[in-house]
């Protein structure tokens, strides 16, 4: 073979396998339309299995972006192969195509240049006649052919879509909050929310899966972006319309997984003829998981595509809508209408119990902060701040909007040239802060802490303003309008 030996070929073929996310290589295109040659030049001969389990290790680059025509060149010499050969006969029982699985394709590589030479030590279970049978070599270029186009073909064990394994591991490493360093995550999210509007009926309840998985991140306090969540609910109204209807006989259905990663594997394997091949294969196999119609039931599909959306909607409002605090005055203001001094001490203390009530609390006392006296006010915006440091993720854009502006009023409130007291402004890198606030603005109620500053330099202007700017500092980015202008302007 041009000098080249099997082994070489098998090489080659097998590190096209291992790497092919390749656009456009000048060698893998060569490389395939060689072996598509070969194969088309004698597609029922009796060396057509080197060429087909070539394909098959090639295949994959032929879902990704090959040279233009390259798949198409390869597609027509499998077709033409599969009809040559599927139509002889043999006494085999069975050939080894039928059992064969994706985790086996490195295998073919392996086995080929001990399969071609007669004298090579043999070892594996089915002869070497069972292995070139015509039949089998068939098979094999049906297994490319589903490989290069899934679902393409009939009559070839189920396997996972190239694309889909693809997304599986994309998906996994961002639910698990390590997302692939080329992962655009809204951009990743998003596309859920089309897959799903997109979908083929048959593949419709796994993309439902799939967007129920990338819910839980998108609501999270991860996402910044309103639009991706408008996209995931606006696609799972569209899907409740066609499950919404859906009566069914069963008698209960399975729970589906809770956790991101495991439902994002369901779901992307429930999207595909193969994928669904898979899970059916599993099912028999290990006798334990749930059939299938009761899996991807209609009627449970619709619950899923309701409880999904109520969050959806629920928590888009609380990250990007007009939130209501009035609830707060009731938890942080005593009978008499006074602050509860002792529970915003409390409730500011950066530890991580606080995050639940952090964002409702910074913006209520952001909120707040104009109507108040001198005193007041100092605690209010201290009170503020405190509070983004404490919100986890990050404060969402609903909180953001209006702590910025009461932090933005103060920064600019007009100074005066010196401050009116003689001490330092209080500090505010200890814990112990909490303390002083609390004696300053009640010294009859709560005890001296070890650093005292006069009440002067707590209501000082220039401290509040100081306070503002570090706290406008640190918010800055996470304001939705300036978001928008500079993803605009790049
Ligand atoms: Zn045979
Ligand atoms: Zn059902
Ligand atoms: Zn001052």
């Amino acid at each position: 073979m041009d000098g080249t030996t099997l082994d070489e070929l098998s090489e080659t073929w097998n590190g096209i396998r291992e790497d092919y996310r390749e656009s456009d290589n000048s060698d893998y295109d060569r490389a395939v339309l060689d072996c598509a040659a070969r194969l088309a030049a004698d597609p029922g001969g009796d060396s057509a299995y080197v060429w087909t389990f070539g394909l098959v290790l090639m295949a994959p680059y032929l879902t990704w972006l090959p040279g233009l025509g390259v798949a198409s060149q390869a597609v027509t010499a499998l077709e033409t192969a599969d009809r040559a050969l599927r139509g002889h006969s043999c006494t085999h029982d069975s050939h080894a195509y039928r059992s064969h699985e994706d985790e086996e394709d490195e295998y073919l590589a392996e086995l080929l240049p001990v399969l071609a030479d007669e004298t090579a030590d043999w070892e594996d279970d089915r002869p070497r006649s069972e292995w070139r049978c015509p039949l089998n070599a068939a098979g094999f270029a049906r297994i490319a052919l589903d490989i290069i186009d899934p679902g393409s073909v009939p009559d070839v064990p189920p396997r996972l879509p190239v694309a889909a394994a693809d997304a599986i591991s994309t998906l996994s490493a961002l639910l698990h909050g390590y997302p692939k360093p080329w992962t655009d995550i809204d951009e990743e999210i998003s596309s859920q929310a089309s897959e799903l509007s997109d979908a083929d009926p048959a593949d419709r309840a796994g993309r439902l899966m799939v967007v129920r998985a990338v819910t839980w991140y998108a609501v999270s306090g991860m996402v910044r972006t309103k639009s991706v969540l408008d996209d995931l609910a606006e696609a799972v109204e569209e899907t409740l319309t066609h499950f919404a209807d859906a009566g069914c006989a069963h008698d209960g259905h399975p729970a589906l997984p809770g956790s991101g990663p495991e439902a994002v594997e369901l779901g992307i394997e429930l999207s595909s003829a193969g994928g669904r091949g898979l899970y059916e294969r599993a099912r028999i196999a290990s006798g334990r998981n749930p059939a299938l119609d009761r899996v991807v039931c209609p009627a449970y599909m619709a619950e899923i595509a309701d409880e999904t959306l109520t969050l959806l909607r629920r928590r888009r409002d609380e990250l990007f809508g007009e939130r209501d605090t009035s609830h707060a005055d009731a938890e942080y203001l005593r009978a008499d209408g006074r602050l509860d001094m002792g529970k915003l001490v409390e409730r500011t203390d950066h530890k991580s119990w606080n995050e639940e009530y952090a964002e409702d609390l910074g913006l209520w006392a952001a909120r707040r902060h104009a109507q108040s006296d001198a005193r007041d006010r100092i605690v209010l915006l201290l009170v503020a701040r405190q509070s983004m440091d404490n919100s986890y993720p990050s404060p969402p854009v609903s909180v953001v909007r209006d702590v910025l502006a009461t932090m933005r009023a103060v920064a600019a409130a007009p100074l005066p040239a010196e401050c009116p007291h003689e001490d330092e402004h209080p500090t505010l890198r200890y814990a112990e802060f909490r303390d002083a606030m609390a004696h300053f603005w009640a010294p009859e109620e709560f005890p001296p802490a070890e650093e005292i500053r006069t009440p002067e330099s707590w209501t000082c202007p220039r401290f509040a303003a100081e306070v503002a700017e570090a706290c406008v500092a640190e918010l800055e980015h996470l304001d939705e309008e300036d978001r928008s202008v500079s993803s605009n302007a790049s």
